[in-house]
């Protein structure tokens, strides 16, 4: 075991933790950002960002997370590029493993994020890769000219659907219900655009193919009426999940897995533990209120670490 123990281990690398690498560097507490093995967040996986203050003309997500981590690096926060397998928060200093490798630290900053939710149809696992996806951005490019469907009624789903008129021929929006839950501005772009069908009150029940994804079965929710349409590709882009498996037991969460902070902080139920961005966000989920959140746990941090040590 390394002897060293950290000032502030910040767990998890997309906006959130990024920007309370930022602070936590530029205050001289010399982070140690353990950034996972898909750096850089949910961003990763989007296009354009519209809504990041201060980029008029809007920004791709990666180029966003690849500015914010450089600007992390340039006041010396240092990465391991692997993920933790384990924390112990019961006593101070706190451990955090990386595989068998064991760190401690003062201080430590969550901001692991969420992950995409599936359906849970068996056949949506068989095709996993193989015209299934949960990201149009990274997969979209392989359904040139061919029909594409996208399951879910909130932003993500009116965003990647847009996207995806990119490539496709067409793209089908299935919904289950007979409106979206997406900003009118999206929900108005979608329902303009010529590429795109929607399919209301509408569940995808299963997907059919060979090696590849053929055709889906979908399932009216008033009439019950089943039909099948060929398919290329299916989109699944019904919300997330907050990654805290490893935290279990550790922290206090809510139902959904979502770490819980105290009022107008990032203070978590263990003192010393900082959470910030969606891993305790289930409301905002934006990549600004993200990395705001991130600010305030390593300005929380930092004013914790001076009054305990
Ligand atoms: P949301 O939770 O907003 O939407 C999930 C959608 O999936 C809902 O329409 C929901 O249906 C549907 N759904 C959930 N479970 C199932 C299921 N089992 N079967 C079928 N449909 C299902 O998630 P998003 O990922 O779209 O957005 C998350 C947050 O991020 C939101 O706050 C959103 O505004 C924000 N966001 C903002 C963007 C931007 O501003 N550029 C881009 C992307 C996201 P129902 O409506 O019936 O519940």
């Amino acid at each position: 075991m390394d002897k060293t123990i950290e000032n502030i281990l910040i767990i998890g690398s997309g906006p959130a933790g990024l920007t309370a690498a930022i602070y936590a560097a530029r205050a001289n507490l010399n982070p140690l950002m353990i950034e996972g093995e898909e750096v850089g967040g949910q961003l990763m996986t989007t296009t354009d960002v519209e809504n990041y203050p201060g980029f008029p003309d809007g920004v791709m997500g990666p180029d966003l997370m690849t500015l914010t981590r450089k600007q992390a690096e340039r006041f010396g926060t240092r990465f391991v590029s692997s993920n933790v397998s384990k924390v112990d928060f019961s006593s101070r200093p706190f451990k955090v493993w990386v595989s068998d490798k064991e760190y401690q630290a003062n201080a430590v900053i969550i901001s692991t994020g969420a992950s995409a939710t599936y359906l849970g149809l068996e056949s949506e696992k068989t095709f996993l890769g193989k015209g299934v996806s949960a990201c149009a951005t990274c997969d979209g490019a392989f359904f040139r000219n061919m029909n594409v469907a996208i399951v879910g009624g909130g932003d993500t789903a009116m965003e990647e659907a847009l996207f995806l008129t990119r490539f496709a021929k067409k793209v089908m929006v299935i919904h289950r219900r007979d409106e979206f839950r997406a900003s009118k501005i999206m929900v108005d772009r979608v329902k303009a655009h010529e590429k795109i069908e929607i399919l209301w009150n509408t569940q995808l029940v299963e997907i059919l193919g060979d090696t590849l994804v053929k055709s889906i079965k979908v399932k009216n929710t008033q009439s019950g009426e089943e039909q099948g349409l060929p398919m290329d590709g299916v989109f699944i882009a019904i919300g997330h999940r907050p990654n805290t498996s490893i935290f279990k037991g550790q922290i206090e969460m809510n139902d959904q897995g979502y770490i819980e902070t105290k009022s107008k902080s990032t203070y978590t139920s263990v003192d010393g533990v900082f959470a910030a961005g969606d891993v305790q966000d289930h409301v905002y989920r934006q990549a600004i209120s993200a990395a705001g959140t991130g600010c305030m746990a390593a300005i929380d941090c930092e004013r914790w670490l001076t009054e305990n040590s």
